[in-house]
């Protein structure tokens, strides 16, 4: 394939970019952090340059036209990404919300729902988050046991518990994966649900990271109410809504590393600062290690870029995008942290937020130890793991489990 930009691709770029030169002044600090996640000006700031974005184009560049977006492909995605990073301002604040949970309910929403909800997501008027993870559901996420009960007037209770979600704090909706029916096999039994998050029963707790920051929380759901309006792609048909949910979470952050300023000529930078580790060959060897897998990476995302161009979905191998990235990136921490001491952890160090952020990056999203699992089985045709819950109703994997221990 050629990797230059096409003359249109070349002419949408001038177009981001001018449009990026004229607004720029509007844009908040592009922070090292995350989102800035307990600073409300700030987050105030990041929701308004959101709507700015949105009016320019530049938000939902691959939503159809009709729901706000451009109607484009992922590589104007991608050119978007760039230029925001050439001009050193923030994207969009709602990436969970514009980047997986959009496309969920473009794909599986009601006219009714797509009509309320796309528009004030868009314009960061209404952020939402991910009710996907529980204590017990994180790589098994079929596994999950907040219970949707049916009442005789059509409306879902919902009780249980979330972890790790992503902005609830200051989120206006979330998509929720419930069990309706535990008496079918895993899979089947599920259903996704909107919910909005000021609704009574629902408690959200902010779980503090190593990095300071407290960007995602606990959430309780206590006999919370919502009405048949709110199930998202059918009653039990949750396991099917959820994986389109996953398959643009891969893409989301498999394609974000540059976004993400994980790039070898930043790293170079850091480490040139100390002359001594720039003669050093065991320093220089260890940053071409991690300057040829980001190069490796590139390559293997333009290959993604190519399907999901040509309108078909990334394979499984897309997945490995993502354990590349956050493998490089850590050496890359290492490195810096061993040559610039013990200042690279100062909470003001450029680099301190990401060292101490990514050994979390490397569970988001799926596991190294699952992507890696998906590789054997899918791609590399190795035999599948033992699944011995395969076929049987939820409400009785665990006497299973219990039989298995005492055997
Ligand atoms: C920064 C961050 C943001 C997140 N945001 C959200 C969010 O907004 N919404 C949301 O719903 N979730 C979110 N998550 C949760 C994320 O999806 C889970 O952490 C992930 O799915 C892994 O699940 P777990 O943490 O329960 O780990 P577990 O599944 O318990 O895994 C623990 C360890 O066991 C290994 N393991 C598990 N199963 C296997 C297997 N079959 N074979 C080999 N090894 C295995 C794993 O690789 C891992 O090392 C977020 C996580 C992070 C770190």
């Amino acid at each position: 394939m050629d990797l230059n930009d096409t003359p249109e691709q070349a002419a949408y770029r001038e177009k981001v970019r001018g449009w990026l030169e004229q607004h720029r002044a509007d844009a908040p600090e592009a922070r090292a952090t995350r989102a800035g996640a307990e600073d409300a000006e700030y987050l105030a700031a990041r929701r308004a340059w959101q709507g700015r974005l949105a009016e320019g184009g530049l938000a939902g560049v691959t939503w159809p036209e009709e729901f706000g977006g451009q109607g484009l492909g992922p590589i104007e995605q991608v050119i978007v990404n760039q230029e925001l990073a050439r001009a050193g301002v923030p994207g969009i604040l709602d990436v969970i919300g514009i980047g997986m949970l959009g496309p969920c309910l473009i794909a599986h929403g009601t006219d009714e729902q797509k009509g309320r909800y796309l528009g004030p997501m868009l314009h960061g008027d209404e952020v939402w988050c991910q009710l996907f993870s529980e204590p017990a559901a994180g790589s098994d996420l079929a596994a999950v046991q907040t219970r949707a009960r049916r009442e005789d007037d059509g409306a879902f209770v919902l009780n249980g518990q979330k972890v790790w979600t992503t902005n609830a704090q200051f989120a206006s909706y979330g998509l929720l994966l419930a069990r309706t029916n535990p008496d079918v096999p895993k899979h089947k039994g599920m259903t996704m649900f909107l919910v909005p998050m000021d609704a009574p029963g629902i408690t959200v707790r902010g779980l503090r990271q190593i990095s300071g920051e407290a960007e995602f929380n606990e959430v309780f759901f206590d006999d919370v109410r919502v009405p048949a309006e709110y199930v998202v792609g059918g009653v039990d048909n949750g396991w099917g809504t959820a994986l389109t949910v996953l398959m643009y979470e891969r893409v989301t952050i498999g394609l974000g590393s540059e976004g993400m300023g994980y790039r070898p000529d930043r790293f170079a930078k850091a480490l040139a600062s100390d002359p001594s580790a720039v003669k050093d060959k065991s320093v220089r060897k260890a940053l071409g290690e991690i300057g040829t897998e980001l190069l490796a990476l590139r390559f293997a995302s333009y290959r993604t870029l190519s399907a999901l161009a040509q309108g078909q979905i990334p394979g499984p191998e897309a997945g490995l995008a993502k354990v590349t990235t956050v493998n490089a990136a850590i050496a890359a921490g290492d490195l810096i942290a061993d040559v610039l001491g013990p200042d690279a952890l100062d909470e003001d160090n450029e680099w301190s937020y990401m060292i101490s952020f990514l050994p979390g990056l490397k569970s988001a999203g799926g596991t190294e130890a699952i992507l890696r699992n998906t590789i054997g089985e899918r791609v590399l045709g190795l035999p599948p793991e033992p699944r011995l819950d395969k076929g049987i109703p939820f409400s009785e994997l665990r006497a299973k489990e219990k039989e298995g221990s005492a055997a």
